[in-house]
């Protein structure tokens, strides 16, 4: 078994004995992702891509996503909720030292939400000096992960700026591939958000007036040609792509 969620104790310290010694967990989120996705969708798609890089990897464990993370640029609309950013990382020294307790070897962090990148960022040098003789990994490239999206999204002739970084045709497809019952279909059409480049020069926006600032719904791309066979390709992309990066260190 590859998620711990329906195993036990002594099932995951025997498999831990026999090597299973790399723990996988994401880090997500609970806010707005506009008209169409549910409130939990970054948690939802870092269960799913944690599974999927554990996976990959072979004798690992896949922890459960962090749900609450840094929204703070989501403020504005209900339903969000925000750590600080101390508290967050305090979150993850805390998960990842409970790992390493238990044996695992390798620990793998992975940002599911834009805004967790720069703090996983900022404490990742932490949590290696925390945990000696544990080889720490976590993936703080967040244009990097856009990109493996944009990419995948040409194949399809969809464009980048459709493709967008939140709640757009990307993230839309995902989640009718991961969780379609937790998709408002009907309201793809009234959807359509902010439509630029998703440079430096906006995410500096982002961070500094809030998501509101580049879309009134909060929305960045247009889900209209979202589908399920496009979210696992996007899927799988993303998770190929890690698992690479994972094992380049
Ligand atoms: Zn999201």
């Amino acid at each position: 078994m590859i998620d711990v969620a329906n195993m036990t104790s002594p099932e995951i310290r025997a498999a831990i004995e026999k090597g299973t010694t790399t723990a996988v967990y994401s880090v997500g989120s609970n806010e707005q992702h506009g008209p169409v996705l549910g409130v939990r969708t970054d948690t939802v798609l870092g269960d799913v891509l944690a599974l999927r890089v554990a996976e990959k990897l072979g004798k690992a464990h896949k922890y459960p996503t962090v749900n609450v993370g840094c929204s703070e640029h989501h403020m504005k609309f209900p339903g969000t909720l925000t750590l600080r950013k101390e508290t967050l990382q305090n979150v993850l020294k805390d998960i990842t030292r409970s790992l390493a307790r238990h044996g695992y070897k390798r620990i793998i962090v992975l940002p599911s939400h834009g805004g967790n990148f720069g703090p996983i960022e900022e404490v990742s040098s932490e949590l290696k000096e925390m945990n000696p003789g544990v080889e720490i990994i976590t993936y703080t490239d967040l244009t990097g992960f856009v990109a493996y999206l944009t990419k995948t999204s040409e194949k399809f002739g969809i464009s980048p700026e459709d493709s967008g970084a939140h709640a757009g045709e990307s993230e839309v497809s995902m989640m009718l591939y991961a969780n379609p019952a937790g998709v408002r279909t009907e309201k793809i059409p009234e959807a359509k958000g902010y439509l630029g480049a998703f440079d430096d020069a906006a995410t500096e926006k982002i961070f500094r007036e809030g998501i509101g600032g580049l879309s009134p719904i909060g929305v960045l791309g247009d889900p209209a040609e979202a589908s399920k066979e496009h979210g696992e390709a996007y899927i799988e992309a993303i998770a190929t792509a890690i698992v690479e990066y994972i094992k380049a260190q």
